[in-house]
């Protein structure tokens, strides 16, 4: 289990692609278009922080649970 865990709020989310470029073992899309969290995400933490900051809408969410993780890997 990686120390943080993601969010997608798929009412929010217009089908960009940008997670899913800036965090692919994270981040996939549906038939949609729409953000699919990947399980387990695949990526390092500041990867998937980046596409969570670049998420125009502000459809997804970061929670660091495990603040050693997070210091290790980023
Ligand atoms: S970056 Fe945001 S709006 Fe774009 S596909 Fe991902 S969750 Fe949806």
């Amino acid at each position: 289990m990686p120390g943080w865990s993601v969010q997608v709020d798929r009412t929010r989310c217009l089908g960009c692609g940008v997670c899913a470029a800036y965090a692919p073992g994270s981040f996939t899309q549906d038939d949609e278009g729409l953000a699919v969290l990947c399980d387990p995400p695949a990526d390092p933490v500041e990867q998937v922080r980046t596409a969570v900051d670049s998420c125009p809408t502000g459809a997804l969410s970061l929670a660091i649970t495990d603040i050693a993780t997070d210091d290790r890997e980023g």
